[in-house]
Order: structure tokens, then sequence, then C-alpha cells
């Protein structure tokens, strides 16, 4: 396969990013080929494998408000007006975002989400390749290597552009032809996905309407709703120490803790010790890098480039802001090399603040929303 010319661009990862970027990228002319090394969800179910629902915010409609694509998206999202703590010792209060709906921000399911970019993508003449995993990049030749089911590929590209992850194999390859001053920092703590099934009565079993926390110090929970009227539940705990995923070894240790510390949280989530023996435990970290493009040959964004801690709900958001950019420095008249290092210059503060906050807001959703003088602090700050 060939693709030379200097309209062609060469996408690999069909994730949140990847598809949102080619649709942009098509609008605007270039020829482009997305390759994913999974299979294609609308034919064989989404297999994403970790968060059910993401928190879609103003920065990330945002983007896709540029793509067009923002109205179809919120039909299929539950909008979550604040935050609703719910106390150790019982009792709930909603914390709103804002004054009013207008300030709000939206839980969105990760496969519907990818589903309609991927239509979105392709209805606008991007190339999608599933099963073909990046392998292996010569940049001197400018070939890189798709392996999967069926014929491994040989691709000629022009410019490459990572899509592809926290995991990205785009970032290795580019590692092993010059150093990028990569540092990844693993978090002491890691997750575990729970569900709260809908009610009998087909309705949510909770407040619908808002982002649920239990905050419990080092640990706690969160659920976001899912327009099936089911609830993902996420518990965020320390690996080690006398609360930890280490202490908690199956599901009837985990309906112990639970039973303690989230009381109000069992009975909604009927299945919890199955849940807990069958989900994996995910673990948590933010990657930085010194440089995010090699000349005018490849480049990377989204989590490929700046993968956070989920604290702040802005990793997508940020990965999508991350497009519009590309998007529009690639719609200058000049060379692919300016355009990815003014895309760099841009996002990278702006990606290593967001990293920052998200670090720093673990102390606040998991200890301090339920801090009276702390809420007393935010309230006078808001005025
Ligand atoms: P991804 O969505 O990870 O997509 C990468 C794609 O590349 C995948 O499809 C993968 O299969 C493919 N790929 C990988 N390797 C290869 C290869 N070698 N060849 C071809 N294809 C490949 N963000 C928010 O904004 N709000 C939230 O509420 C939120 N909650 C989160 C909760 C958790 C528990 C976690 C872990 C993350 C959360 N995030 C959230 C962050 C968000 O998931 C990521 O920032 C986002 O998915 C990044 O998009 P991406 O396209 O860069 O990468």
């Amino acid at each position: 396969m060939s693709a030379t010319d200097d309209r062609h661009l060469t996408l690999v990862g069909a994730g949140l990013a990847g598809p949102l970027l080619g649709l942009l990228l098509a609008r605007r002319g270039w020829r482009v080929d997305l390759f994913e090394r999974r299979g294609d969800p609308r034919v064989h179910g989404y297999a994403g494998g970790r968060s059910i629902n993401l928190a879609l915010a103003e920065r990330g409609l945002n983007a896709l408000r540029t793509a067009g694509v923002d109205a179809d998206v919120l039909k299929q999202a539950v909008m979550m007006r604040g935050r609703m703590v719910h106390f150790r010792e019982g009792g709930e209060q909603l914390q709103r975002y804002g004054r009013d709906d207008s300030e709000v921000i939206w839980s969105i399911s990760r496969g519907d989400l990818n589903i309609l970019l991927l239509d979105a993508a392709e209805a606008a003449g991007v190339n999608l390749h599933f099963d073909r995993r990046l392998e292996s990049v010569d940049f001197d030749a400018q070939i890189a290597h798709f392996v999967g089911e069926g014929e491994d590929i040989a691709h000629r590209f022009n410019a490459l552009i990572g899509s592809d992850g926290a995991g990205s194999s785009l970032r290795a390859a580019m590692l092993r032809a010059t150093d990028l001053g990569e540092r990844v920092e693993v978090m002491p703590h890691s997750y575990k996905e729970l569900e709260i099934p809908p009610a009998l009565d087909g309705g949510f079993r909770m407040e619908a309407n808002a982002l649920h926390i239990w905050p419990r110090g080092d640990y706690m929970c969160i659920a976001l709703p899912n327009d099936e009227r089911t609830f993902t539940v996420t518990l965020f705990m320390p690996n080690e120490g006398p609360i930890s995923f280490e202490a908690t070894a199956d599901g009837h240790a985990a309906k112990t803790l639970f039973e303690r510390d989230f009381a109000d949280a069992v009975p909604l989530i009927p299945n919890l010790v199955h849940d807990y023996d069958a989900n994996p435990t995910g673990m948590l970290a933010t990657l930085y890098l010194d440089r995010w493009h090699l000349d005018g040959r490849a480049v990377l964004l989204g989590d490929a480039a700046h993968a956070m801690v989920p604290f702040h709900g802005q990793g997508m958001n940020c990965a999508f802001e991350d497009c519009v950019s590309l998007a529009s420095h690639l719609a200058l008249d000049r060379d692919l090399a300016s355009a990815f290092a003014a895309f760099e210059a841009e996002r990278r503060p702006n990606a290593a603040a967001i990293q920052a906050m998200a670090l720093e807001n673990y102390r606040e959703m998991s200890d301090r929303v339920d801090d009276a003088d702390f809420l007393l602090q935010r309230q006078l700050e808001r005025q």
C-alpha cells in the first residue's frame, strides 16, 4: 500500500481522538487512513476494556461542536448538574457545578461515543482499517508495519499521527529513533468498576442528573449515570495499606468494606461480590514528554502524548481539544514539521496544567468535598 502524497496523513488508533481528528482533517480535504488494532465495534460490539462512561465537559463539547457532532452526542448523554456527596454517616448533598443548567457536565458511554465518531469519520471519507496493530516503523524509509487478522501491511506514509492511547506503539517507535524525554509517574492508587443496574420499574436507582461521590479520605467511590438507567461505579483505593486493593483480596472482603464505609451503596449494587472478582483492577499514571513530534514525520496527541489520572475527568476532553488544535495548525499553509511544532508549543503547557490539576483534584474529591470549611472557602472563591 502506498500513500506518499503530501495531502495524506496516517492515523494510528481509533479510540476517542483518532476518529474525531480524522473527521476534522477529511473535512479540510486531507486524505486520511486510520488504523485500529481492535475489530470494528459496529460489527463485533465495543471492547474498550476500561471506564464504561466518561464525563464530557465544555472543553470536549466545544471540540465536538467544531466537528458538528455535538447535538448527536448530547442525545445519548445524561446531564450531570453537580456532585452528589454521600456522607459516611448517611445522607447526601448536591453541590451544583454552576448557577443553572448552562453550567453542567455530561455522562456519555465510551462505546456509544466511539461508534458515533467512527460513523462520522467514515461518512467524511476517512479510510478505516480495523484489526491492524502498529508493530514497527521505519522512519528513514517512511514505512509503517501493521499486523493483524489477514495480511500484514507495509504502509508507506507521509506522516504518522499517534492517537493510540497511553500505551502508544507509535511513541515506542519514536523513542527508538529519538529522545522524547519520556517520564511516567505511576500513582499509588488503582481503580475497579462495579455496576448499579436499573430499578425494578426500569428507572434509575439514584438521582440521575448528578455525579455521585462517596469521599472517604484516601479512598472513594464515584458513580456516573448511563442512558440505559444504570450507573457505573468506580472504586479508587491505594494499592497497599490497611484499606487497599491488597487488603481487599476478593469480592467478599469488598462487600465487608462497602457495608462499613459505603453503606448506602450496598443495596444498589446487587452483584458487588461478582463484579469485584470479575472486573480488572486498573492502574493510574501520568505520562510526561518533553517532545511530542519527530520533525514532520510523526506527532503524538491525546493519551499517547499526555496520559493523566482521571480525577479531573479531562483526559478525553483534553484529547478532543488537541484534535481541533492540530487540525487548525495543519490547515495553515506550512510544512508538516512547522505545523507539528506549533501544535506542540500550543498544547504541551496546557496538557501539563491539566495533568497537575488532575493530580490535585484527587485530594479534593476523596478528602475535601465533605469538609465544611473547605466548601465554604470554595463558595467564597466563586463569588
Ligand atoms: P484511547 O481512547 O485510549 O484510544 C486509543 C486507541 O488506540 C484504542 O482504540 C486502541 O485500541 C488503539 N491502539 C492502541 N495501540 C494500537 C496500535 N499499536 N495499533 C493500532 N491501534 C492501537 N476522560 C475524560 O475526559 N472524562 C472522564 O470522565 C474520564 N474518565 C476516565 C476514567 C478512567 C478510569 C480512565 C482510565 C480514564 C478516564 N478518562 C476520562 C480519560 C480518557 O479515557 C482518555 O483520556 C481518552 O480515552 C484518551 O483518548 P485517546 O483517543 O487519546 O486514547
